[in-house]
Formats: structure tokens, sequence, C-alpha cells
């Protein structure tokens, strides 16, 4: 009966041996093996647990550096009687794989409590290990990648400032030449009037308006090169009084073509660039007016708060914008109706397109049930 219960005993360890996911192997006080699980042998290139009695390590298919090193262990924690548990090293098989190990060696007692042996156990986590290299490279290369960007974009934040101070520059020294010819063509006039034929004369004022017209670009080009990112926090407006202010600047032209213009803001300060909007919205009221052949011209500024941003829409009943010419009209100098129809640039809505994108925000067009235009823009409320 005892001798059944421990042949049963026997077998239950056994079959423990043999299906344990770990390596299992225990050797004497000498590092020689005095037995091993299925997994071990497999690994140390054996058909059966019993062919590992009687070996040491440098018999085994792995290098003889990891061999010194086994049993350099196997010494320490026979001589200490101290385990050494969950430590990595790593096995080269003699197919010159290279393996990491998380292994534990605990000495073995006899029963004078005097060393006899000791038991080792590993886990493989050679595919663990080769995750983390896999990520530990990716994660290089999109700091790398990451910091190239970075650097980019201080390189083309860079070139924007020198386009910006170039535009700067250029424009404000153009004025002074222009201003000479200008100034020279009026003199001509004046001095030479009775000595030029009717010809002449009209070739002078061509020169007058066409420096006009030149003076007029570059004083845009100019305000559009100004229209940089800015260093300083955006402050809380109240938009009524923004509007009130820009609606005095365009008095003369709201009196002269007679335009009716309707606005309901919000109540509250609204987190934004205080002269930025203003701008933004005297360009969008001006044009407004200017593009308007309506008997009873109209302009409405209505706006809706959002979770995130701001909406505002700026309606008129003017001429209107075909739809294929919606994104076009904000590139710089864009302009659809000839020169002599309607003064401008071109550069007002390439000014509002940039006003909005520094405020987080997006600009676009819509048309009406008058047949006029719906300017709509956004701008962020975590400026
Ligand atoms: P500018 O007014 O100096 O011509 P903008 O950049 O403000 O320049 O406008 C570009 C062009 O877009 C205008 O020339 C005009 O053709 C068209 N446009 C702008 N606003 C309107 C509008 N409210 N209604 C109709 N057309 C418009």
């Amino acid at each position: 009966m005892y001798q059944k219960s421990l042949s049963q005993h026997d077998n239950f360890l056994r079959l423990v041996m043999e299906n344990i996911p770990q390596f299992v192997f225990w050797k004497d006080i000498n590092s020689i093996y005095l037995g091993c699980n299925m997994n071990f042998a497999k690994r140390a290139g054996l058909e059966h647990p019993k062919e590992i009695i009687g070996k040491n390590d440098y018999d085994l298919p792995w290098a003889k550096q990891d061999a010194d090193f086994y049993r350099l262990v196997d010494r320490r924690v026979m001589d200490s009687g101290k385990a050494e548990v969950n430590f990595e090293e790593q096995q080269r098989l003699s197919n010159g794989k290279d393996k990491w190990l998380i292994t534990s060696k605990i000495p073995l007692f006899g029963e004078d409590n005097q060393i006899v042996g000791i038991l080792g156990t590993y886990e493989d986590i050679t595919h663990r290990k080769e995750m983390e290299l896999v990520l530990k490279n990716s994660a290089e290369a999109l700091s790398e990648s990451n910091e190239r960007l970075v650097k980019l974009n201080t390189q083309l934040e860079q070139a924007n400032i020198d386009l910006e101070h170039f535009a700067y520059a250029t424009s404000h020294d153009l004025q002074e030449p222009l201003r000479m010819i200008g100034g020279f063509a009026t003199l001509l006039k004046k001095r030479y009037i009775d000595k030029l034929d009717g010809q002449a004369l009209e070739y002078i004022d061509f020169i007058t308006k066409g420096v006009m017209r030149m003076s007029d670009l570059i004083r845009d080009v100019l305000s559009y090169s100004r229209i940089g990112p800015i260093d300083e926090a955006h402050q809380s407006v109240n938009l009524n009084e923004v509007i009130i202010s820009k609606l005095a600047d365009l008095q003369p032209i709201i009196s002269q073509s007679n335009t009716q213009v309707h606005y309901l803001l919000p109540t509250h300060p609204v987190k934004c660039h205080s002269d930025r909007l203003g701008i933004l919205f005297y360009n969008l009221i001006l044009n407004g007016i200017k593009f308007n052949q309506s008997a009873n011209p109209l302009v409405c500024i209505e706006h809706e708060e959002r979770e995130h941003e701001w909406l505002f829409t700026v309606k008129d009943n003017g001429i209107g914008i075909e739809s294929q010419y919606q994104d076009l009209i904000f590139k710089p100098f864009k302009r659809l109706n000839k020169r002599n129809e309607f003064s401008g640039s071109g550069v007002g809505l390439s000014i509002c397109k940039r006003i909005v994108n520094l405020h987080q925000g997006n600009i676009w067009i819509t048309s009406n049930e008058h047949g006029g235009t719906n300017f709509l823009f956004t701008i962020s409320k975590n400026l």
C-alpha cells in the first residue's frame, strides 16, 4: 500500500517535471548534473533527462564562457548557502543562437544541514528581450525623427521670419523711389503743363495712377508681413467695442454706399488679439460693402458659441463668389473682378486667413440665399 502510493508519488513528480514550462536541473556539490526535466534535456541536446546524469556544463552544447559563468554562480550559491533568484544571463548555443534566460539557483541542504548540491530553474525570455530591443530601437528612431522634426520646424519658423523681414524691408525700401517717381510726375505736369500736349498729360496721369496703385500694393504687402506670430498672451476682448471702433473707421464708405450693418457679438469677453480681430472684421465688412451692387446693401455679423471655439459669420447681399473660387481668393493678390470695377490689391483676405490661423481657427465661404457671400471663421477658445 505504502509502496504503491510512493510510486504514484514518483509518477506524479515525473509528470510535474515533464510539464512544467520552465527548465529545471539539479547538480551535486561539484556542479555535476544529477538530473533535469525534459525541457532542459532537449535544450542540452539530449534525448532523455537520464542522459544528463554525470555530465557537467562543459559537456553540454553551450559556449565555454557561458559554462564558466554558470559554474561560478553555482559555486557562489553553494559557498554562501544563499539562493540567487531571477537574474538574467545569456546562453550561446552550438548553432550560434543567443538565448536570454532568467534564472534562479537555490542551494540544496542534506539531512545534516550540509550543502549537497544546487537546484536551478530558468525561463527563456529571448522573445521578450527581442521585443524590448525592437521597442527600444523604435523609441530611439521615433525620438530621432522627433528631434529632426523639431529642428526642421525651427528652421522653417526662422525661414518664415526671414521672409517676413525681407518682404517688410523690400516693400519699405520700394516706397522711397516710388515717392520720387510720383513726385517728379506731378512736378513735370505742373511745370510743363503749357508745353505738353494732351496725350503727354494723359501719360503722366497714367504714371501717377500706377504709382498710387503700386503704393497701395506695397502698403498691403507691408500689413501682410506684419501679421506674424506674437509672443504676448491673448487678451480678453469685448468684441462689441472692437466692431464699434472699426465701424467708425468705415463710416465714410458706409454712408456713401448707404449700407446697413447689423451685428450681434458675444457680450462677454473673448480671448483673442484685439487689433488683429479688428483688422479681420474691418476687411470682411469692407468687402461686404465694396463688392455689393444691391439697392439696399446689407452686412450682418453673427456668432455662435461652441464647446472649443467661437464661430463668426459675416454675411452680405453683394455680388457673391462662385463656388470654384471660394478657396482661391484667400491667396495673396487673387482678385476676381476687373481693377476698374472694384478697388483693392487682393491682399485683404490673405491677411484675414493669417489672422484666423494665428487664432487656431479656419475661415471659409458659403453662398447665401440673397446671392451674396457668407464669410465664416472660427477662433479657438484655448489660446
Ligand atoms: P481686395 O478686396 O483688395 O480685392 P481681398 O483679398 O479682400 O482683396 O479679396 C479678394 C477678392 O475676393 C476680391 O478682389 C473679390 O474678387 C473677392 N471678394 C472678397 N470679398 C468678397 C465679397 N464679400 N463678395 C464678393 N467678392 C468678394
